[in-house]
């Protein structure tokens, strides 16, 4: 088993990550980011980013991460490709094992977990899953060309997958369980406009079938109304856009969160309860949740990290 000391080490690899890992760097910290089970977080799944101020023709999600990441890595900082299994936050330095066993001695802890997708909760989400089950168009919607598929949900996330995988299915349904889109109204737009998206209102979905994979879904329309209906949808590709869980139940029992697992920070601040770690990005955002936004929380828990150090006598 190696042991590692470190001023800062950053859990996680969004946008929080490694703008945190750029400013504590810059800073001469050395920090050390572990990048977790999906390196570059969400944005590596998406495509164009049009909203990153400073890409005025946008950028694709895994070119602005790969970015992000070189930027912090040309200060100093140092990438693991691993992920933290546990953590230890009653005494300080605090005690962190990596997936090899491995221990990482931190001074200062920035958690920047991210969040991951939403699931129905159905038995045959499992049955089906990657036999015409995806949470992420951008890898799945590939086999999908001219064929028919379903999104469910009705918020920004909804309506960009459902555009893209337009350009590559014949059709796309939109499952939207309320009677409108929760979208912002240039996503509710361009998926309006779009020839070969429906969008079905007032549905949930009950179950999926089909023999080796996704042949269709079972619909309620206007559930425990009247009017309550049940219909099957034929489609080959049913993908869950309906939201996303933050990543922390690692830090379960150690820092205070939310009922929802959000960790609970002391705006403006990035403090958790626990003196010397702090939250970044969407672990902490159930709110906001933009790229930009994450990038902005990891430069302020960097900074927060800095003085915690500085006020020590560790910044040396
Ligand atoms: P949201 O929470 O905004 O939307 C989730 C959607 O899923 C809602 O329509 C919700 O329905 C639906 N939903 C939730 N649970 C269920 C369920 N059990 N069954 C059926 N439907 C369900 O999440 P998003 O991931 O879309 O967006 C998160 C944040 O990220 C937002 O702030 C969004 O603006 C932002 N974002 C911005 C983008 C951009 O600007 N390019 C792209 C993607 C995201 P209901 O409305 O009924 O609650």
């Amino acid at each position: 088993m190696a042991i590692e000391r470190t001023k800062v080490l950053i859990i996680g690899s969004g946008p929080a990550g490694y703008t945190a890992g750029i400013y504590a760097s810059r800073a001469n910290l050395h920090p050390v980011i572990y990048e977790g089970n999906q390196p570059g977080g969400q944005l590596t799944q998406t495509t164009e980013i049009e909203n990153f101020p400073g890409y005025q023709d946008g950028v694709q999600g895994i070119e602005m991460m790969s970015q992000l990441r070189s930027q912090a890595e040309r200060f100093g900082a140092h990438v693991i490709s691993r992920t933290i299994a546990s953590v230890d936050f009653s005494k300080r330095p605090f005690k962190c094992i990596d997936d090899r066993g491995d221990e990482i001695i931190a001074d200062t802890v920035i958690i920047s977990t991210g969040a991951s997708a939403r699931y129905l909760g159905l038995p045959d989400e499992e049955k089906y899953m990657g036999l015409g089950v995806s949470a992420c168009a951008t890898c799945d919607g590939f086999f999908y060309r001219r064929k028919k598929v379903a999104v469910v949900g009705g918020g920004d996330t909804a309506c960009e997958e459902a555009l893209y995988l337009s350009t590559l299915a014949a059709k796309v349904y939109m499952i939207v369980r309320k009677d409108h889109l929760r979208a912002s109204d240039i996503m509710r737009k361009r998926v309006e406009e779009r020839e070969n998206i429906e969008i079905l209102f007032n549905c949930n979905t009950v179950g999926l079938y089909g023999q080796d994979g996704v042949e269709g879904a079972r619909l309620v329309r206007h559930v425990g109304t009247p009017e309550q209906e049940e219909f099957d949808l034929p489609i080959d590709g049913f993908f869950l856009a309906i939201g996303h869980t933050p990543n922390t139940s690692i830090f379960k029992g150690q820092i205070d969160m939310d009922h929802e697992g959000y960790i609970k920070v002391k705006a403006p601040h990035t403090y958790t309860n626990v003196e010397g770690v702090y939250a970044a990005g969407d672990c902490a955002d159930p709110i906001y949740r933009q790229a930009v936004s994450a990038a902005g929380t990891g430069c302020r828990a960097a900074i927060d990290a800095e003085r915690f150090l500085m006020e020590h006598g560790i910044d040396e």
